[in-house]
């Protein structure tokens, strides 16, 4: 979720288990490890929870009993800014596939240097006196950036944090993995997602809500972008199309892919699809129709989106592959 409005620790809902330990740790201090792994799915708070940590370690009228920073300190609303000269992100460029050796190189001197501010706080201990760096993603970064990141992990600068975040920890390598503290991050539940949606967009009607808590899949910022902006209102004319594939024309088909292949109604268009194909599975559950087909389709399509959003793939085109996978698999005559 970057680029997310700033969060307070005690805000981000629905991780009680990583948000927990963070906060305790803000307690120790001084005993915080030198870097932390954020793991989970997309969208579910983790690059918030990093900035959210940034900004408790860095205010300098927080009480110490409280995990939140006052928001009102030169530090905070500079955090706020996104300009606070201790802090740097490092996430994959716009039109770029991963995170290049240039970027980590960039940050690894960045830590090494003493942090420009340092302050005392209120109850007289230093606050702030620390170097951030937070990877977004990191399992995006190629062999030649992660060996470049490993040297710091393995002798970290003192009073420096570094901040690994990824969906896929998987792709990590090991000895980066191992010289990390992991931090779990799990699907919002619909409490924790309707709690953030009504926080963050306000006077939705029960009806979106539930549409949005069913397509989300607990991840608030797939929330966010189904509540927000058009998606909701395209929600039927999105359904009516793949509805009606098997009995369309090719021209129909890929006259609908080049229409929802237009940026912002391409990112509604893919998680409309997931949803819809994720209810005909469920149904050929209940029904006795041919689940594992549709399951096997389901999966297809959502590794093929991944590769869409993570290669900048062609989205009329990974569309209109969908599509005709679709209007095929139901019997289609083209
Ligand atoms: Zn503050």
């Amino acid at each position: 979720m970057s680029g997310a409005a700033l969060r307070p620790l005690s805000r981000i809902h629905g991780q009680v288990e990583s948000v927990g330990e963070l906060v305790r740790l803000l307690r120790e201090g001084g005993r915080m490890p030198h870097a932390l792994l954020f793991h989970g799915p997309s969208g579910v708070g983790k690059a918030t929870a990093a900035r959210a940590l940034a900004a408790a370690l860095y205010c300098r009228a927080r009480v110490p009993a409280s995990p939140d920073p006052c928001g009102q300190c030169p530090p905070c609303r500079r955090m706020a800014a996104g300009s606070h000269p201790d802090f740097v992100l490092a996430e994959v460029e716009e039109g770029k596939t991963q995170v290049s050796i240039e970027q980590i190189r960039e940050i690894t001197r960045f830590i090494a240097l003493t942090a420009l501010e340092e302050g005392v706080d209120e109850a007289g201990a230093v606050a702030g006196g620390w170097k951030m760096a937070v990877v977004d993603d990191a399992s995006r970064m190629n062999d030649a950036s992660a060996n470049a990141l490993l040297k710091t992990l393995e002798e970290p600068p003192p009073r420096s944090l570094l901040i690994l975040i990824t969906n896929r920890p998987g792709r990590l390598l090991p000895t980066i993995r191992s010289r990390c503290r992991s931090f779990r991050f799990a699907p919002l539940s619909d409490a924790a997602l309707r709690r953030v949606l009504n926080e963050e967009m306000g006077g939705l009607n029960e009806s979106a809500l539930v549409q949005a808590l069913e397509l989300a899949e607990g991840s608030a910022a797939q929330g966010l972008a189904i509540c927000g902006g058009d998606a909701m209102n395209w929600l039927g004319e999105f359904r009516r199309l793949v509805d009606g594939l098997p009995r369309g024309t090719l021209a129909v088909l890929c006259e609908g892919a080049a229409l929802w292949s237009e940026k912002e109604r391409y990112v509604a268009a893919a998680l409309f699809l997931q949803g819809w194909l994720r209810k005909q599975s469920k149904t050929a559950v209940a029904q006795g129709g041919d689940a594992a087909g549709w399951l096997a389709l389901t999966a297809e399509a959502a590794a093929l989106l991944e590769k869409s959003a993570v290669f900048n793939l062609n989205r009329a085109l990974t569309l209109e592959t969908l599509f005709i996978r679709i209007a095929r698999f139901q019997g289609a005559g083209f």
